[in-house]
């Protein structure tokens, strides 16, 4: 039997892998790097069903023009003469509309409902696992006005779409967060988000999996395919030939590369970002994102990791150390009496976010092909929504109707 080939160990591959061995599919992952560590690992490891915004909003053009001038900014493009950075900029641009994010709020809360559901699945089939899954909630902790009135806005739509949003005053704050001074004008909370641990959900799935007879195939890299017709016969890899009955595309940042080899087009920048674990001490308790920095505060008890910045990076894995300060410089402009240690260089972990320019994830079959699928572009939410992204690539690979509808997240999209 020859297997179907998943290209790509990341966080969306291995839940693709888990939901096709379930079915009694044979699996292989395949992955350039050594899965030990990228960018499934070190991310906040937030699931986000209040993300129902994606990246590509009205707001972010002005906002993104005025953060290009700072090196600590949240998020930032390098300008630079790169054909693809530009195409892939102007993609985003006129996706930053209106009736966009309007087309996109119900398809993504959709996906990370069914996601977060899948997620409480997984804990009560595997209780071993050790996810470290806390449903506390998430809050968006502000400081100006200005942001204030954004959250705001934001709460309502949330709950005009069923979601619970509390909108919280300094001293709500205090109730959540009762160790340590928490510098706010306010907050909304969602209660229905919750976070885990990604370096150990990535390492009980990798285990698992291996232990169900998933073979992985680490340090190998796919430089092209053997087609017919409408299939994908065999992936060409480093190390050799592997025949195949399917492929499914899950290369995170360096999707829109293999895609090229396959002949149709499929945007995609590597927005990178970084995180540090820190002591937790005096010990926050309260998943929160600092909003005006966009940093992610994500605890684990004694441990606790801040994360943040978007840098449009292509592939580019290079650590800038003026955005990891940006982070840094966050922790005590929110929390003044947080024990904050800025990281040794090697305990910074960094990760690049599969970014497609509308802000939506690829999932469906590519243009053209009749055994090749996507699993792609899941950004800035790609542990929020892997369960979900993987139970319904299972379903196509086995021609199933499909747990949602998958309008929006068309493959062909940019054809
Ligand atoms: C700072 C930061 C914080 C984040 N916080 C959160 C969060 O709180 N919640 C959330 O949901 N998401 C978060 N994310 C986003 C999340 O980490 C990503 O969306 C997710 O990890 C993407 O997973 P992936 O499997 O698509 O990509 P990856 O993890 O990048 O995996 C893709 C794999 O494909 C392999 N590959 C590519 N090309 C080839 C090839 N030719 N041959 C073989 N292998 C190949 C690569 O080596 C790579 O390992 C965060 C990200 C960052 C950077």
């Amino acid at each position: 039997m020859k297997p179907t080939l998943i290209i790509g160990g990341g966080v969306i591959g291995l839940f693709s892998a888990y939901f096709l061995q379930k079915e009694g599919i044979e699996v292989q992952v395949i992955d350039q790097g050594d899965m030990l560590v990228n960018c499934s690992t070190g991310n906040a490891g937030m699931i986000v069903p209040s993300h129902i915004i994606p990246l590509a909003a009205p707001g972010m053009i002005s906002k993104g023009i005025s953060w290009m001038f700072s090196s600590k900014s949240p998020f930032y493009i390098h300008p630079r003469v790169d054909a693809k950075l530009i195409k892939w900029c102007y993609q985003f641009y006129k996706a930053a509309n209106p009736t966009h994010v309007q087309r996109s709020v119900p398809i993504l809360k959709n996906l990370s409902l069914l996601s977060k559901a899948l997620y409480q699945e997984f804990r009560d089939e595997h209780p071993e696992s050790a996810i470290g899954l806390q449903e506390k909630g998430l809050m968006m902790i502000y400081q100006t006005e200005a942001v204030e009135k954004e959250e705001i806005e934001f709460a309502r739509l949330a709950n005009a779409n069923g979601l619970q949003a509390d909108v919280l005053n300094a001293d709500d704050i205090r109730t959540f967060e009762p160790n340590l001074e928490v510098k706010a004008r306010g907050a909304v909370r969602f209660p229905g988000d919750a976070h885990l641990d990604p370096g150990k959900l990535y390492g009980f799935l990798k285990s698992y999996l291996e232990d169900k007879g998933v073979k992985f195939l680490p340090n190998t890299k796919v430089m092209g395919f053997e087609k017919k017709g409408e299939k994908v016969n065999a992936a060409i890899t480093d190390a050799g030939k592997i025949d195949v009955d399917k492929v499914i595309l899950c290369g995170g940042s360096w999707s829109g590369e293999l895609a090229s080899l396959l002949g149709f087009n499929l945007p995609m920048m590597g927005g990178k970002g970084y995180s540090f674990l820190q002591e937790n001490k005096p010990e926050i308790k309260q998943s929160s994102i600092l909003t005006e920095m966009k940093v992610a505060v994500s605890p684990y008890g004694r441990q606790i990791r801040f994360g943040g910045t978007m840098e449009i990076a292509g592939t580019n894995q290079k650590i800038n150390l003026n955005r990891v300060k940006g982070i840094f410089e966050a922790i005590n402009r929110y929390y003044p009496d947080f024990e904050a240690k800025f990281p040794q260089e090697t305990e910074i972990w960094k990760g690049l976010r599969p970014c497609s320019p509308d802000g939506l994830p690829y999932i469906g079959f590519a243009p053209g092909y009749s055994n090749l699928l996507v699993n792609s572009g899941h950004s800035m939410m790609g542990i929020s929504l892997a369960p979900a992204s993987g139970k319904i690539i299972s379903e196509l690979h086995q021609q199933k109707d499909t747990a949602l509808e998958l309008k929006g997240f068309e493959v062909d999209r940019y054809m």
